[in-house]
């Protein structure tokens, strides 16, 4: 078979023109974003709690995110890492506390680990690039208090066998959904299998306003911690909850409060939720099978399709060098590849491997929990091997019929140069 020249040889490229949009919340925004906006601008009232004309688009977008999730309860913050710490602060993790998070993920849900004083322990990945419920259990320790699954890239987490282990150890679960808001594992919702959910709405995310996060529980304790402590230990909507006036019960707290801006922002993405996930669901599914076929690609494995909702199509080649050269030459044909994190587990990214944090002497590392923490290369070795030789395209809604035979055929193009 002649191979046809490749675009990292000289040869044209493939795709000429960029793709449409960017990432999928951020793709959509439109006149409902902006009118929401000029509405909080318009009567001057940009904090939740008061203002000359409140318009309560904070606690508008709460209420109606807990429905749409199927959590009792919903707290907006300012980050996807503040939903992190709240939460594991609300759920009274602490020092001397082990943590147990996925060897791959975005840095932020091992560092709200110890921000919130504990030490992060790492599981290995199966084949879905999430949680392996096996390694899970191989990992526990006697101080282990809580384990953190992440819906990676839309994928949700093997909840069903992560859940039964995390009973069985008496283990807090604290879902990490920070790239699959609206994501479900068989019918039911990430975010509200555990004892807390933690979101973002950063812009890459699913929905965004470039900056915000919620807390999602069904517990009426946890929540009234985090409302707490997201807002300078005050808690200034006491009715119904727990009677905090008690002098024993007071603690100081942070500002992770989410303005009504955001607010505004966050309410409109909301309900266009539905609709980008079916849209990019469909085209990652046209995508997936597509190249399933392909010798030497192996797809990265969905733990439940139904209930997907990512925009990244994520598959795996032989070894790092062909996944590469591949990525290059993909590149180079104007698809937009990439390696996800670098193809490092988070305990080779230098802040673990090295054990640095801001504090003098890089406490929580330096508490005998900190000092037995084992990030050396092997702890996780599918990880490792796995995250090497990935390779991970991102679409968006906006994509038409003709940018995803694009993707296609320009994957189609490098895998007979590279793969036969
Ligand atoms: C983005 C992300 C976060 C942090 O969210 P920010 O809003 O950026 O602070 C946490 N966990 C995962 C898995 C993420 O992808």
């Amino acid at each position: 078979m002649v191979k046809k020249k490749l675009a990292i040889h000289g040869a044209p490229p493939l795709r000429k023109n960029p793709f449409p949009g960017s990432r999928p919340g951020a793709s959509v925004i439109g006149k409902e974003e902006r009118d929401a906006v000029l509405e909080v601008l318009e009567n001057r009232s940009l904090f939740r709690y008061y203002g000359e004309q409140l318009l309560g688009k904070v606690k508008a977008f709460e209420e109606a995110f807990a429905e749409k999730i199927g959590a009792k309860y919903a707290l907006g913050v300012t980050s996807g890492t503040a939903a992190l710490v709240v939460a594991l602060k609300a759920l009274g993790i602490s020092i001397g506390d082990h943590v147990l998070v996925p060897a791959a993920s975005f840095i932020a849900t091992p560092a709200a680990v110890l921000i919130a004083g504990g030490v992060p322990g790492f599981v290995d990945l199966d084949n879905s690039l999430t949680m392996d419920p096996e390694d899970l259990e191989r990992k526990i320790i006697p101080e282990t208090k809580a384990v953190i699954p992440v819906a990676l890239r839309g994928n949700p987490c093997k909840m069903d066998r992560i859940m039964k282990t995390a009973s069985k150890y008496n283990l807090l679960v604290l879902e990490d959904v920070a790239q699959s808001c609206g994501s479900m594992f068989r019918g039911k919702v990430s975010g509200t299998f555990g004892n807390a959910g933690a979101f973002s709405l950063q812009q890459n995310k699913m929905i965004t306003t470039g900056d915000g996060g919620v807390v999602t529980t069904d517990d009426p304790n946890v929540y009234e911690r985090a409302v707490r402590y997201h807002d300078g230990g005050m808690f200034r909507e006491r009715e119904g909850f727990l009677n905090v006036m008690n002098d024993d019960q007071v603690f100081v707290g942070q500002n992770y409060r989410m303005n009504e801006m955001s607010g505004a922002v966050a309410l409109e993405q909301l309900k266009k939720l539905d609709s980008i996930i079916s849209r990019t669901k469909e085209i990652i599914t046209t995508l997936r099978n597509g190249i399933a076929g392909i010798p030497g690609i192996t797809l990265c494995d969905i733990n439940d399709l139904d209930g997907y909702a990512g925009s990244t199509l994520v598959f795996m080649l032989p070894d790092e060098k062909i996944a590469d050269k591949f990525i290059e030459a993909l590149k180079a044909e104007g698809i937009p590849a990439g390696k996800m994190y670098g193809g490092k587990p988070l305990y080779r990214q230098p802040q673990f491997a090295k054990k640095k944090t801001i504090e003098r002497d890089n406490f929580p590392f330096s508490t005998a929990l900190g000092e037995k923490a084992d990030y050396s290369p092997g702890i996780c070795p599918r990880a490792e091997d796995i995250l090497r030789r990935n390779v991970s395209i991102e679409v968006n809604p906006l994509f038409t019929r003709e940018d995803t035979e694009d993707i296609l055929m320009g994957i189609e193009k490098v895998s007979d140069y590279y793969l036969r």
